[in-house]
């Protein structure tokens, strides 16, 4: 087992665009749930993991102290991890918080900016101001976290060419080691979506979409990002290790609410109902969970779709041994048809995305998932 995701769902607010397993901060639930995790991860039989990732919701709406003690608990149930990240959102970071999350030993910590723009910030639902990002981001580096993060959105109701490019120019300007830049998906039963269903015209259409993506590839590229997957970007040696092992089809376990793992073949996604969570942990059952087997033609499809997201792409040989298909062979059909269209490259060793194939991947990696 390669990776430790924990899901911390509590947020200062809920943004209108979110999807995921979320809620607002109330005291007792927090804690109660905080309580209940902790449960969980005890129970767990000790193994080591090579990275660890607390994403939410929010983390840093629990404060460092309960953080560090959360993080106390995992080392020692599955450390020591080589890497160790937090996602925080900027407004919540106050003076010496930082040196309290590197001195529990993050070295990476992950920051919701989304837009630099405050009429975009406001339409997101979201409250921080510039300042407080730079603030963060400044603090991060005093403590000394080795890798800094921000997260970026493109798509946003409102959203042009030119103010796209001044949040990718701030966001360079602040000079953080990795950064992703994510396109907004409006997921059905959000407000986003109802608003979607009422004034279509206020979302951008697919082709400023693809603008607003070629932008932020060509601005993070010239100033020295490496485009290593199709939402992320790095400086030399700051990929998230974490999130690689996701794209490799590494194993993972997550704890919490709604939170995913992956083991011998089998992927099962834990309740998303905080009610179910808690009541299964206060029970001493399991929590409840969707399992899915993965057969070997559904595993390799998979691995072909999460390894076509990055830079490296699909590396024959090794794909070869740990599926035991010839990857040329199999899908012959549709790298041909990809081929055609200029949206795979293939040459002796790997298949990787062109750039316009980057802009239609949810269409190309499907068509490798459902050829079978
Ligand atoms: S802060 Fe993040 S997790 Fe919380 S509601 Fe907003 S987008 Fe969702």
């Amino acid at each position: 087992m390669s990776a430790i995701y924990v899901h911390l769902p509590f947020c200062p607010y809920i943004c209108p665009y979110c999807d995921f397993a979320k809620w607002p901060h109330r005291g007792s639930l927090a804690h109660d749930y905080f309580a209940a995790l902790v449960d969980e991860i005890r129970r767990e039989p000790a193994f080591a993991a090579r990275t660890l990732y607390l994403g939410g919701g929010t983390p840093n709406t629990y404060g460092c102290a309960r953080i560090a003690d959360l993080k106390a608990l995992l080392d020692a149930h599955f450390g020591p991890f080589s890497e160790s990240s937090i996602e925080l959102n900027p407004e919540l970071v106050a003076a010496g918080d930082m040196d309290a999350y590197a001195r529990a030993g993050f070295d990476r910590v992950s920051i919701g900016v989304q837009s630099f723009e405050p009429r975009e910030i406001g339409t997101l639902g979201r409250r921080h101001t510039q300042s407080e990002v730079t603030r963060a981001v400044s603090a991060a580096r005093q403590a000394g976290v080795r890798s800094v993060s921000i997260d970026l959105m493109f798509g946003v109701p409102g959203q042009t060419v030119q103010s796209w490019g001044r949040t990718l120019k701030s966001a360079v300007t602040l000079a953080p080691d990795h950064i992703s830049a994510y396109g907004l998906t409006v997921e059905e039963g959000t407000p986003f979506w109802q608003w979607r269903e009422k004034e279509p015209g206020v979302f951008p259409g697919d082709g400023l979409e693809a603008d607003l993506y070629e932008l932020a590839i060509d601005e993070l590229g010239a100033a020295g990002y490496e485009h290593y997957e199709i939402s992320n970007f790095a400086r030399p040696g700051h990929r998230c290790a974490h999130n690689e092992n996701y794209w490799a089809n590494g194993e993972y376990r997550g704890f919490g609410v709604g939170a995913a793992s992956y083991r011998n073949g089998v992927r099962w996604v834990q309740s998303r109902e905080l009610g179910s969570y808690l009541q299964a942990l206060r029970d001493g059952v399991q929590v409840p969970a969707q399992c899915e087997h993965l057969q070997s033609a559904a595993a390799a499809g998979e691995a072909v779709m999460l390894a076509l997201r990055t830079a490296d792409g699909v590396a024959f040989e090794a794909f070869a041994q740990r599926y035991g298909i010839d990857f040329l062979e199999f899908y012959r059909p549709v790298i041909r048809d990809m081929q055609r269209d200029g949206l795979l490259a293939v040459d002796g060793e790997r298949a990787r995305l062109t750039q316009r194939g980057r802009l239609l991947a949810n269409d190309v990696c499907g068509a490798f998932v459902t050829f079978a």
